[in-house]
């Protein structure tokens, strides 16, 4: 879900290295002939044996070991079933493209609740290091020091072109200081908790937990769990042609997203129903652009400028910031609502040539 696309960063080639680790592990506890009773810290240093030792017997602590360990005692099938599934998710393009089909780690083979609460801890774990800003990070995970990442290095990385330096990919306000959301959330999907095709910078409103996305599924849950009715910010954002359409009186509006073709359209509503402050957040936004709009066209109309070549100016101009300005498709919606006529709409307008209503 998404109505602006956005682009991998650069640094998004640390976090995939992070995932090649992910797999590695997950690859040599999928072996049949493992002995779960040599799964410790030292059986982890061998596994990655790149690494620095002591970055890894950092990373074993808290937990972490444990964890490894309660999959090494899992049956040969239910690991051999984590690994696969693992790399399948990590396809995410290909799999998006497909439909999605995420499969649920409580659907694998031989799975057990317990089995299933030691990989999502472990795997949100790993992201917990990634999203810490200032202790333990991945710096430090290959031995050279300079492949490293932080939360906000990859933000800033993330936010430094359009839209995401200025807009928010889910809601087309400003994206202000932004924060990472998992498009498809952690706790249901904990194989993605690293993904970079999971990560998306988003501002404070669309992430928040109760108002916002917060962890709430953007993808039709299953069996299958299906993508095709969700828009995607990498895969599948809402395209050129979608617009936002008022109704209701200037103050009080109801914006919706709209859309020619049907099967983008159920994927817009979706994409509203799933942020709930989204319309509220838009509505408020229209008010206040109708008041400037309203003050700015009073002041500048005249016989040469009238109101609708001075509207239509200020659609053009929001048209054109798409993507590169904060809610400018709200804007652009207040223009066309005014140019519309809808009703309303014109009440305010007090220059002498305002034409009068149909
Ligand atoms: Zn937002």
């Amino acid at each position: 879900m998404a109505l602006h696309p956005v682009r991998l960063p650069r640094s998004a080639v640390h976090l995939f290295r992070v995932v090649a680790l992910q797999r590695r592990l997950l690859k040599a506890l999928a072996d049949p002939a493992l002995n779960p009773n040599t799964v410790n810290t030292a059986w982890v240093q061998s596994v990655w044996s790149r690494l620095d030792p002591e970055w890894v017997r950092k990373f074993c602590l808290g937990g972490q070991e444990g964890r490894i360990q309660s999959i090494a005692q899992a049956s040969p099938v239910a690991r051999q079933a984590l690994y696969e599934e693992f790399c399948r998710q990590h396809h995410v393009p290909a799999m998006l493209e497909a439909g999605g089909d995420f499969k649920d780690l409580g659907d694998l083979p031989d799975f057990t609740v317990e089995l299933k609460e030691a990989v999502t801890e472990f795997l949100g774990r790993c992201y917990k290091l990634f999203s810490d800003n200032a202790g333990r990070r991945w710096n430090g995970y290959e031995l050279n020091s300079s492949r490293s990442i932080t939360n906000r290095a990859y933000k800033d990385d993330f936010c430094s072109d359009y839209p995401t330096k200025v807009v928010c990919p889910y809601c087309d306000g400003e994206i202000g200081t932004p924060e990472l959301d998992h498009y498809l959330y952690k706790s249901g999907f904990p194989l993605l908790a690293c993904s970079p095709w999971n990560l998306i910078p988003v501002c404070g409103s669309c992430n928040d937990v109760v108002t916002g996305k917060g962890s709430r599924p953007a993808i039709t849950l299953g069996p299958p769990r299906s993508t095709d009715n969700w828009l995607h910010p990498f895969a599948r954002p809402a395209s050129d042609e979608v617009t936002i359409r008022l109704t209701g009186a200037p103050q009080n509006s109801i914006p919706q997203l709209h859309s020619l073709d049907a099967a983008e359209q159920i994927r817009l509503s979706n994409h509203t129903d799933l942020i709930r402050s989204l319309s509220r957040r838009w509505t408020r936004i229209a008010a206040a652009s109708f008041d400037v709009l309203v003050a700015e066209v009073n002041r500048n109309q005249t016989a040469a400028n009238s109101l609708d070549s001075l509207v239509r100016m200020k659609l053009e101009d929001h048209l054109g910031s798409r993507r590169k300005a904060g809610s400018s498709m709200v804007h652009a919606a207040v223009c066309q609502a005014v140019l519309d006529r809808r009703p309303q709409y014109l009440d305010e307008f007090t220059a002498p040539n305002a034409p009068a209503l149909a």
